[in-house]
């Protein structure tokens, strides 16, 4: 693929960002480039100390810029010149799945679940609560809002190796599951996540070192997203 000067990369993702393509991660290429569409890095929803002392500036600059970053700046290489270039973010994860394009699928569904991730995320004490609705599936499934954070918890810290612990609903119930490295829920039709916590090392390490269920406690304790999680489940 052809390497692009800083002032088009910014652009593109200026313009990704504006152009309300944030829910498809899909930016089209600015008047006089070449035509094509990349899947854009989106911003992060909040400064990246904004999660400190939990997730400190630190861990998210290089999660972010380096990680997540990564995962988009691979994808676009991968998929430039392919049948999946210019396709939606979900139609490429999907699609790679059934495929079993290993590389790209990984790629992909690492660029969804990270975005994901830090719209699960919030500073400390803004993550609100669950609306009524979602309150009440977590009554029925859970018994408490509690036991359901401890559930969530649970899976993260049992997770072997690199991946990821969901809430997710599926037909109006809601669950916890984890998924290994870069699996993600919404290869599955009609389950719907709600929330994400990742659990590879790079997510805690700088922070937590080798202490994996301290980090994943600070965060569902104190940092997930209720509100967004309320909006995805109505
Ligand atoms: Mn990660």
């Amino acid at each position: 693929m052809k390497m692009l000067s800083q002032n088009k990369m910014a652009r593109r993702r200026f313009i990704g960002v504006t152009a309300g393509a944030v829910a498809s991660g899909i930016a089209i290429a600015a008047k006089g480039e070449k035509k094509m569409k990349e899947i854009t890095l989106e911003a992060l929803p909040y400064a990246e100390d904004a999660l400190a002392p939990t997730i400190s500036a630190r861990t998210v600059s290089f999660h972010y810029g380096k990680h997540h970053a990564g995962y988009v700046k691979t994808l676009n290489g991968l998929i430039a010149g392919t049948q999946y270039e210019g396709r939606t973010l979900e139609e490429i994860i999907r699609t790679a799945a059934e495929r079993g394009d290993t590389a790209i699928f990984n790629n992909a569904a690492q660029t969804w679940n990270h975005t994901f991730y830090w719209n699960s995320l919030v500073p400390a004490g803004k993550g609100g609560a669950p609306s009524a609705k979602l309150q009440a599936a977590i009554d029925a499934a859970f018994g408490s809002f509690d036991a359901c954070k401890d559930a969530l918890a649970d899976v993260a810290i049992k997770r072997f190796g690199s991946g990821w612990g969901w809430l997710v609903a599926e037909n109006g119930k809601v669950s916890v599951e984890s998924t290994p490295n870069a699996e993600t829920p919404i290869t599955r039709p009609g389950v719907k996540p709600l929330l994400v916590v990742d659990v590879w090392e790079h997510a805690y390490y700088l922070d937590w070192q080798n202490v994996r269920a301290d980090y994943v406690k600070a965060v569902v304790g104190g940092h997930l997203n209720w509100n967004a999680a309320s909006r995805r489940f109505a």
